[in-house]
């Protein structure tokens, strides 16, 4: 057998219940877990995964679920959550304490800003934001109490690809001169890159968080996360501050993301073929300013991109030109049929959302015209083209 994704992924290990050996691992649920005797309730471990305790704790199927995440990543943990934003805010709860410092891009997803400047900040947690595009600001920023850098590839919204061997590589300067108790953690938000586009761990990333909401759901319909290391003792932290938190996933849900992982690679490949279609098509549009889509050659971080990332994801964003008003570009938005308004992405629908960049960044922002992100979903390319120029002219009157 290959190592290729989609094969490894389908005829991934699963021992099925004795004479039922079938494709889909089972959905077992449960809160209490029985135990035969008192010594196995005193003995019984889960960390290892060697046995089952509690349904917070994991079930068969949630450990199914971890093991082909890690897999999916090229990892060799994982550990489910609630949320992608509930394996981010894990990953500072588990690292930080009281008198740190965690740095994050200044190009981060947004409800995670909005984690550290609201908890973080009142546990006596600072943050400060590095321009991603720039490893000599990651340098200057990261001091004596800095103990985590996020990153994220390519930014929120603006989709900026960073140089991320070069930003793992400040970090690693920055821990020659640090004894292992103050090294600094690298954790990548790689909801994006979904553990397809590239491998995080061979990038030298301490620690990969993922919204499995996105692609390895695919249906739009589960809220789940995932915190992937390769290192015993990282996964361990972040697996006990997991089950002291208690957010533990329910069997269904994770029932739900192992039906879309054996179709992960190909929605992949398939969306980004798609978006790269309309991305280029839409810098041709009038109206339109820029499109930010790291496989676009002006777009900021392209050379990066080329070298680190062998695929994209469904996303692209365009700008318009200074002189069309938020009023137009919200009407343009409207006038959409099949690009429906909300949140998030990778599901089988397009969405779209207006942004407005200076209000979410403090590096500077070259634009001044309207942003609005697309997300492209399943439907017929020539479709969603079809939809875009039809909104376009509303734009334009
Ligand atoms: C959606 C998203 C998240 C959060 O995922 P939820 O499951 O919605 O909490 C985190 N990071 C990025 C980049 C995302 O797009």
């Amino acid at each position: 057998m290959s190592d290729a994704l989609p094969t490894h992924l389908i005829h991934h290990p699963y021992t099925p219940p004795e004479g039922f050996d079938a494709m889909s691992p089972g959905v077992h649920k449960a809160s209490t877990v029985f135990f035969p005797d008192v010594n196995a309730l005193r003995t019984r471990e889960w960390k290892d995964k060697s046995g089952y305790t509690y349904g917070l704790h994991g079930t068969p199927t949630t450990f199914v679920l971890e093991e082909r995440i890690a897999s999916l990543e090229g990892g060799r943990h994982c550990v489910l959550t609630t949320s992608g934003l509930s394996a981010i805010s894990l990953v500072d709860m588990a690292f930080l304490s009281q008198g740190h410092e965690v740095l994050l891009p200044d190009n981060a997803y947004g409800p995670r800003k909005a984690f550290a400047a609201g908890e973080l900040a009142r546990w006596g947690i600072t943050h400060r934001f590095f321009d991603a595009m720039n490893p000599a600001d990651l340098e200057a920023k990261i001091g004596p109490a800095t103990r985590l850098v996020w990153l994220e590839a390519p930014g929120s919204i603006t989709l900026e690809f960073p140089d991320l061997p070069g930003l793992v590589a400040v970090v690693q300067r920055a821990n020659e001169a640090r004894g292992d108790d103050s090294r600094v953690l690298t954790a990548l938000d790689n909801t994006w890159g979904a553990g397809i586009a590239f491998n995080a761990f061979e990038l030298g990333i301490d620690i990969s968080a993922q919204a499995l909401t996105k692609y390895p759901s695919g249906g739009a319909d589960v809220l789940m996360g995932s915190v992937v290391t390769r290192d015993e003792r990282l996964h361990q932290e972040v697996l006990l501050c997991h089950m002291r938190l208690g957010i533990g996933v329910g069997a269904n849900d994770a029932e739900f993301v192992l039906r879309g992982l054996p179709s992960v690679a190909l929605r992949y490949h398939a969306q980004d073929a798609a978006t790269r279609a309309l991305a280029e098509w839409m810098q041709h549009q009038s109206g339109v300013a820029a499109v930010l889509h790291p496989a676009l050659p002006h777009s900021p971080g392209h050379a990066y991109w080329k070298r680190d990332a062998k695929a994209a994801a469904c996303l692209f964003s365009a700008v318009f030109d200074d002189a069309i008003s938020q009023q137009q570009i919200d009407a343009f938005c409207d006038a959409l049929r099949l690009f429906r308004l909300g949140w998030s992405w990778a599901g089988p629908m397009s969405l779209c959302a207006p942004y407005h960049v200076p209000s979410i960044r403090t590096t500077p922002w070259p634009h001044q015209g309207g942003l609005v992100r697309f997300a492209v979903g399943l439907e017929a390319v020539e479709d969603l083209r079809a939809d875009i120029a039809q909104a376009l002219t509303v734009l334009r009157t």
